[in-house]
């Protein structure tokens, strides 16, 4: 017992040496972090526009994907705008080598999930992939690092292998609607389907813009027998 607080101290004095000469720093806001934060302060996480939209059917995500795919459900986290307090971790998870960022932020929606109607059907979350091409140059896949986090507040396992992305499309972010569409369909594929026979999936994605890409997915789940889909994002752009 005196051992293990012992330690604890030890840890918890090396954490303040460390923050001493390379303080921390909230990846939105740019303030120190204090020792027991992690990536973001709490200030910002209190600050985050929350949708809350898994208890509410019919929400503009499901109007949004409504005869364009078959599922369940669909809810994201947060609000996403340029400018909102969401978008600078959306930047440092894709761009700046923070995964961590991506587990944080599914952990903490894990936890909201926890115990609903909405997470209690799901037997495995599914990330969206990323083409092995673009994994090498990013080095993770950030709905993975999301799923992880999910999947650490749920207990819930992940599936990694089973859908695969075998086109390497361009990036998506200047394209309009339409060619966006036709930039991603048929690029996804089910290596087995029959490991998601009679499964209700959570397919997981970073944020849902136009819903493009997870339409594709929803073409190529179709090849499972009796598969539901259910889809949880952390940022809407809506
Ligand atoms: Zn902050």
């Amino acid at each position: 017992m005196k051992l293990t607080a012992l330690s604890c101290e030890t840890m918890f004095a090396l954490r303040q040496f460390s923050h001493l000469f390379f303080p921390q720093v909230c990846v939105s806001c740019g303030d120190k972090l204090l020792v027991q934060e992690k990536c973001i302060c709490l200030k910002c996480i209190f600050k985050l526009p929350k949708t809350n939209n898994f208890k509410e059917t019919d929400n503009a995500l499901e109007m949004l994907m409504a005869g364009r795919m078959p599922f369940e459900r669909i809810a994201s986290f947060c609000l996403y705008s340029k400018k909102g307090v969401l978008a600078p971790m959306m930047q440092y998870l894709k761009y700046r080598n923070r995964d961590d960022i991506g587990v944080l932020l599914g952990k903490m929606y894990g936890e909201d999930l926890r115990g609903s109607d909405f997470l209690q059907p799901i037997d495995i979350i599914v990330p969206v992939p990323l083409h092995q091409k673009k994994l090498k140059q990013r080095g993770y896949n950030q709905a993975e690092m999301i799923a992880k986090g999910l999947s650490e507040a749920t207990s819930i396992s992940i599936s990694t292998e089973n859908l695969v992305r075998t086109i390497h499309n361009p990036t998506q972010t200047k394209l309009d609607k339409s060619r966006r569409w036709e930039n991603v369909k048929e690029i996804f594929d089910v290596k087995n389907p029959g490991q998601f026979e009679n499964k209700h999936i959570l397919l997981v994605d970073d944020i849902i813009t136009t819903g493009s890409t997870l339409e594709a997915c929803g073409v190529a789940l179709q090849e499972c027998n009796n598969l539901k889909i259910s889809v949880a994002a952390i940022g809407q752009v809506l």
